[in-house]
């Protein structure tokens, strides 16, 4: 039985600061035998552990997380990396080059913008697999609903630890037998593991919960001073 994690940030991903160097040992002390790097909009990180890993039995999947206009989806197995915020471009440009179109949490209830708003039904014929773990996901339902999700449209499921601390890394694990998880995936041969330690699963999520609030009130922050530019003009004005 092999056990993969297939969702590793690196600090090319602004909300990490894993260096390959550790996300390489950390996995190996925690007994895996792959992982997938998955940023967000590139995969320079992913090259980087790639070409670090020595070790045949050990895997390395280029991956990326990718923000469209439906919300993310992952493309894992990627020679380049796909740039587009529309989600049937992402599709095709993973597609085109032999990768597998994955949809990472696609139920997120902490972190709802992350969500993926597309019917799953339509997409059906070009999924590979659905995330029906994600470490990140603090509140349970979310995972529940996204295996129930993968469940009722027959799509293979994975599981990702989501990681940006290396605490986090192993946590959820994508299980198969053989040594070809392009092949599992393609079959429906995968299963979830989830190692569940309760605290790095606690802050990993939470962690994420607060950085998604923060993102929301900075962005909030120069909508609020317009209006309140706006307001400060209109009492001058009727002052006058
Ligand atoms: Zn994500
Ligand atoms: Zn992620």
């Amino acid at each position: 039985m092999k056990h993969y994690d297939l969702h590793i940030h690196t600090h090319y991903s602004k909300c990490s600061n894993l260096k390959p160097k550790t996300i390489l040992k950390v996995s190996k002390r925690r007994g895996l035998d792959g992982i997938a790097i998955t940023d967000h909009g590139t995969i320079q990180g992913a090259l980087e552990v790639k070409k670090l890993n020595k070790d045949k039995n050990f895997e390395v999947i280029v991956g990326q997380e990718i923000m469209t206009d439906y919300g993310e989806i992952m493309g894992l197995y990627l020679k380049k990396p796909v740039i587009t915020a529309d989600l049937k471009e992402a599709v095709v440009q993973i597609k085109r080059q032999g990768g597998l179109v994955v949809i990472p949490h696609p139920v997120t209830i902490t972190r709802s913008t992350w969500s993926f708003r597309y019917p799953v039904e339509k997409l059906k014929d070009w999924l590979d697999a659905i995330e029906g773990l994600n470490g990140r996901e603090v509140t349970l339902i979310g995972n529940h609903l996204a295996k129930l999700k993968a469940k009722k449209n027959t799509i293979a499921i994975i599981a990702g630890s989501d990681a940006h601390f290396s605490l986090e890394i192993g946590n959820c694990q994508t299980l198969f037998e053989g040594d070809n998880l392009k092949n599992a995936i393609r079959n429906h041969q995968t299963s979830i593991y989830w190692k569940h330690p309760p605290i790095s699963w606690f802050i990993g999520g939470w962690a994420s919960f607060f950085s998604a609030l923060r993102k929301r009130l900075v962005k909030q922050e120069p909508k609020q001073k317009k209006k309140l530019v706006k307001q400060q003009s209109q009492k001058k004005i009727l002052k006058k």
